[in-house]
């Protein structure tokens, strides 16, 4: 048998996205005007290409053009200067919609009174974009094409070596430093037992390891549950963001860099973009939170309905997909923050807890942890000090705390809790935080969100009997479907009427645009860790959720995962309804490192 091999490096970093594109640029360019001798450091990314990242996105892009000074948008595809900005407050136009009684007294207020409001297709456009909320002066950008770009310049230096289709497995932990870190096995079964070609994955010793592994990131979660988190942190708070990548119609008059940002609709706890790329390509997509409290939180099915409502639908009926992507938001932010660095090691971008839940921005946030972390190793280098944990600390950690990203991060820290006790009371608390600087908020508390989802007999109670919940069941069961199809079209949402161009099945959309790829040789990555707290599960939220369809019912109450349609979105990670008993930060579904992932550079 293989034996595993080590090989010795100065950095390691896992992941490429845009944290540690920001790293490594800095780390390159500031290193050659130094003349410092360029330390080894390879990268690591486990999607098949460096371009296959999934965001918005609409950014300031403060920390990248502080990087890029000369910085001109013509160079990398996809991007445009943002050049207006609105924000919707969307009606429910066919009365699907799961509104409170507040919320339906406001909407029939703003109905009564549309001859004098700005109401059109069922959207109150708000009279002016929040400061706290605005891009302007930032970019429209795809993150796919973004990171290819900067990836392009980091390998033409030649000073960092990216590799993708490269899974990182674990960080090497050592009397409580890292070490570097272990790649995933090849030549392994679905349960990663060694087959004929098997090839255990390499060890990469590095005197720094630099994770940047993103918001569910398996060597992020491992040293969160090694080192724990800081006192009265914990990450809990969660969003799946799904988009679709389009060719608007000819005939649609939205300039590139146009921007809209939704709420309202299909459910209130649901926020929206639009963002329009040059050559009439726009990026249209939702965000289902982990505080919405439904047990059919299905990300696919709303944002169909989503992109019909009408104010959007004049836009894009016509319109055709291009590529369609999702992936999972850490909104905890600053409150979801870890040790930012240890012996050995540093955390940056959104695993880091830098994510900004009240501007809705990540990328320039994650670029600028990265930067930081850029520079205070460059400092240590030139002094030539090792990367102990105190040493990072007075470069990297203390760079960040005197930064924006701290500052920003401390007054969204709370901006988002009172959605705990409803969707007006948390709005209301969004622009208070926005609006005093983080001094006024409205409270609530993180409670788990498996303690908060209803069952589907509880949810749908005065809209569904309990005898037609049990039979839907039976026949979804019986095909191996979800519910969410058969429950929300009950309840009243219409069905979809597919056109084969925009609205396409969900096994479709994996297959357009860059069809989902599963390389052999590689372990499951979602694994289902005590089958017996599926069987008494009820709810089945992760086949709900599940963005690919990847996951459906099983036999004996145990679902079954589908490696060839996963989109490594980790949905499933923090939607799972069963938390641990050994510890309940986590839950009975294990989202390990893996290859392969949806094939798209456009998202
Ligand atoms: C639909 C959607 C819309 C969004 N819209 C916006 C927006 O408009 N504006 C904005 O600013 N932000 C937006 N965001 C958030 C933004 O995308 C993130 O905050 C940002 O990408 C975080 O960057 P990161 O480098 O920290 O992590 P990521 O971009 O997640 O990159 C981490 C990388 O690490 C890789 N990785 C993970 N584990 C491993 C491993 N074990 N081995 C090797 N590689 C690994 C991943 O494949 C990934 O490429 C949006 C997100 C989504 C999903
Ligand atoms: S993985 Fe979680 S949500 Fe899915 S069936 Fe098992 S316990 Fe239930
Ligand atoms: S199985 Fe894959 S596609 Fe489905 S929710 Fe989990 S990570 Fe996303």
């Amino acid at each position: 048998m293989s034996q595993r091999e080590t090989m010795d490096v100065d950095i390691v970093c896992v992941g490429f996205g845009p944290a540690t594109g920001g790293f490594l640029t800095t780390l390159v360019a500031q290193a050659s005007a130094c003349d410092l001798t360029p330390p080894h450091v390879l990268c690591y990314e486990r999607a098949d290409d460096i371009g296959f990242g999934v965001s918005g996105v609409v950014t300031r892009a403060r920390g990248i053009r502080a990087s890029f000074p000369d910085l001109n948008p013509a160079e990398i595809p996809m991007a445009a200067e943002v050049r207006q900005e609105k924000v919707l407050y969307l009606l429910d136009p066919i009365g699907a919609s799961r509104r409170s009684l507040a919320l339906r007294a406001a909407d029939a207020l703003i109905r009564a009174f549309r001859f004098a409001l700005p109401v059109q297709d069922h959207a109150l456009e708000l009279p002016f974009t929040p400061g706290f909320l605005h891009k302007k002066g930032g970019l429209v950008l795809s993150i796919g094409q973004f990171n290819q770009w900067v990836g392009q310049q980091l390998m033409a230096s030649g000073v960092a070596q990216i590799w993708p289709a490269t899974p990182v497995a674990s960080a090497l932990i050592e009397n409580d430093r890292v070490a570097g870190v272990r790649l995933a096995d090849q030549g392994v079964d679905r349960q990663g037992r060694p087959e004929p070609g098997y090839l255990p994955g390499m060890d990469i010793r590095a005197a720094l390891t630099v994770v940047g592994d993103g918001p569910f990131g398996a060597v992020g979660r491992q040293l969160n549950q090694h080192f724990g988190m800081p006192e009265g942190h914990s990450q809990r708070e969660w969003a799946i963001g799904m988009k679709m990548v389009v060719d608007l119609p000819e005939t649609c008059e939205l300039e590139a860099g146009t921007v809209l940002h939704t709420f309202g609709y299909p459910e209130p706890e649901i926020f929206g973009f639009l963002y329009v790329h040059p050559d009439r390509v726009a990026s249209v997509g939702i965000f289902v939170p982990s505080w919405m409290d439904s047990p059919v939180r299905t990300a696919y099915r709303y944002l169909q309905h989503y992109i019909q409502h009408p104010y959007l639908w004049r836009y894009l009926k016509d319109a055709a997909l291009r590529s369609w992507g999702a992936k999972s938001i850490q909104e905890s932010g600053r409150r979801g923050e870890p040790h930012l660095a240890g012996n050995g090691y540093a955390r940056i971008g959104e695993g880091s807890g830098s994510t900004n839940v009240l501007t809705g921005s990540g990328v320039d946030e994650a670029w600028a942890t990265g930067a930081q972390l850029g520079e205070a190793v460059l400092e240590l280098l030139r002094a030539g000090k090792p990367f102990t944990r105190e040493n990072l600390e007075t470069t990297y950690v203390r760079r960040r705390r005197a930064s924006w990203i701290e500052r920003e991060g401390l007054v969204a820290e709370r901006a988002r809790d009172g959605f705990h006790h409803g969707v007006v009371t948390g709005l209301i608390g969004m622009g208070l935080a926005g609006l005093t600087g983080g001094r006024l908020w409205t409270p609530g508390e993180h409670v788990p969100h498996y303690e908060r989802i209803p069952s589907v007999l509880e949810y749908y109670k005065s809209k569904i009997p309990a005898r037609e919940i049990a039979r839907i069941r039976e026949e979804c069961a019986a095909k191996s479907l979800s519910l969410h199809d058969a429950l929300m079209e009950r309840s009243g949402w219409p069905a979809i009427e597919y056109d084969g161009r925009l609205l396409v099945t969900q096994q479709d959309a994996l297959l357009m645009g860059g069809k989902v790829q599963a390389p052999a040789g590689y372990a499951d990555h979602v694994v289902f860790l005590y089958p017996s707290l599926c069987e008494s599960c009820g709810t089945q939220v992760c086949v709900e959720v599940c963005s690919g369809q990847a996951i459906a019912p099983g036999p004996a109450g145990v679902p079954v995962f589908d490696r060839e349609k996963c989109v490594h979105c980790g949905a499933c990670l923090w939607n799972c309804s069963q938390p641990l008993a050994e510890d309940p930060e986590r839950t009975n579904i294990d989202l390990r490192a893996g290859a392969g992932g949806l094939h798209s550079a456009e998202n």
